[in-house]
């Protein structure tokens, strides 16, 4: 068993004056928000001075005896909008400290009424958040109803509420929960990110990019069209928003079934699983390439992969950008520059007569990249529990050993 936060979601039914006081939330959440950014950019450049989380804090109690209605919203979710504004000053300048010059998180923004994120954050304390049944009892808000379409477990640590685009209420409940680990095996997997295929294992196994913004495109065309050819304001622009985001919506849902399925699968039956460092915000530049890739969405599937090998004691070991996964041959090592090219799918090695499939010889090559680094990282056992608590050393470089000399 071991213990992990999980976010469960749930469609809120909030009556009329709960419907209200969400909204005023959202409002006051942003307002307080760019207010201190506001007030951030403003002391800095005139005194050149930082203002901290504390600080503001301490402002905002100051701010809410002189502004009435910000008394009548949820404390804890205009505390939490000062400590998103606090992470998104931090974030600006850790990246930028990463790397110099490129483009990055970018400075924090002030928030508009529409387009984007609205939610808000509050926090467990003293019980003024519970759950009986189908009844969610928020700060403020008092009890409010929703869906029930799954068991909620666990100990609650907060709750955000969303209110998406389609004017549907949103609460994510995360809960610190206790999870059955999948049992120990011995089995480790690399694999090929690609485009033709989603994913290709050193097993031979290929997965398909199901593309289900390709399979909605004319669906998603049609509500585009139907958007911008209706009058701003009018009753039929709401609907035809409402329509459209109604099939995003089913994109990402669909995509997210299927991620979660295939990572679930992977991280149960490999112990290790090697995968290739995409980069893959500079290769959305790439136009051509651009609808694929984000539709492949491999940034979330590789997150997911990451957090489920948390919980389960797996290890994602990802292998460099650079390393010349697609030219080597996996059974000689011999680097064909040739393959560079990325319509050539399948070549034979000119050294040792190999016949290599591209995305399966890549696959195997990451895999033994992928088990080289770590093999090189036994020598440091910080590097090996550096995510977290993993499999014991001395299981670990049996384990590594005994691979390593199959393959290398
Ligand atoms: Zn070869």
């Amino acid at each position: 068993m071991s213990s992990i936060q999980k976010a469960f979601k749930v469609i809120l039914i909030p009556t009329h004056n709960q419907e209200i006081l969400i909204n005023k939330t959202i409002g006051c959440v942003r307002y307080v928000y760019n207010r201190f950014l506001a007030l951030k950019k403003e002391l800095y450049a005139s005194e050149g001075k930082t203002l901290n989380y504390n600080a503001c804090s301490q402002h905002l109690t100051i701010l809410k005896k002189e502004i009435e209605w910000l008394k009548e919203v949820d404390k804890f979710a205009l505390q939490n909008s000062l400590k998103n504004l606090e992470t998104a000053y931090k974030n600006f300048f850790a990246d930028l400290k990463k790397v110099k010059g490129k483009k990055g998180v970018g400075f924090p923004k002030f928030k508009k009424k529409h387009g984007c994120k609205q939610s808000y954050k509050t926090n467990l304390t003293n019980g003024n958040i519970q759950i009986i049944e189908n009844r969610l009892k928020l700060p403020k808000l008092g009890w409010v109803r929703f869906h029930k379409s799954q068991d909620i477990t666990g100990k609650l640590v907060n709750v955000t509420i969303t209110r998406t685009s389609r004017g549907k209420y949103i609460a994510s409940i995360l809960c610190e929960t206790e999870i059955e680990k999948y049992p120990q095996v011995t089995e480790n997997i690399g694999l090929d990110l690609g485009l033709k295929s989603y994913l290709t294992t050193s097993n031979g196994e290929t997965v398909d990019n199901p593309k289900y913004y390709r399979t909605q495109k004319r669906k998603l065309r049609k509500a585009h069209k139907k958007l911008s050819r209706s009058v701003k304001g009018s009753s039929n622009r709401v609907k035809a928003k409402i329509k459209l985001a109604r099939i995003y919506e089913r994109i990402t849902n669909l995509r997210d079934d299927f991620l979660h399925k295939l990572s679930t699968r992977l991280i149960k039956e490999n112990s290790i699983i090697c995968i290739e460092d995409l980069r893959v915000s500079n290769m959305v530049k790439n136009h051509k390439l651009a609808l694929s890739i984000s539709d492949a969405s491999w940034s979330k599937f590789v997150t997911m992969l990451e957090y489920k090998a948390l919980w389960h004691n797996r290890i994602v070991q990802k292998v460099g950008t650079f390393y010349p996964s697609s030219q080597t041959c996996n059974c000689c090592v011999f680097i064909n520059p040739l393959v560079k090219d990325l319509k050539l799918r399948e070549w034979t090695c000119p050294i040792c007569n190999n016949y290599n499939l591209r995305d399966a010889n890549a696959s195997l090559n990451i895999l033994s990249e992928g088990l080289r680094i770590l093999t090189a990282a036994v020598g440091a056992p910080d590097a090996i529990y550096a995510c977290g608590e993993l499999v014991s050393p001395g299981f670990f470089q049996a384990e590594i050993v005994e691979t390593g000399i199959t393959r290398l």
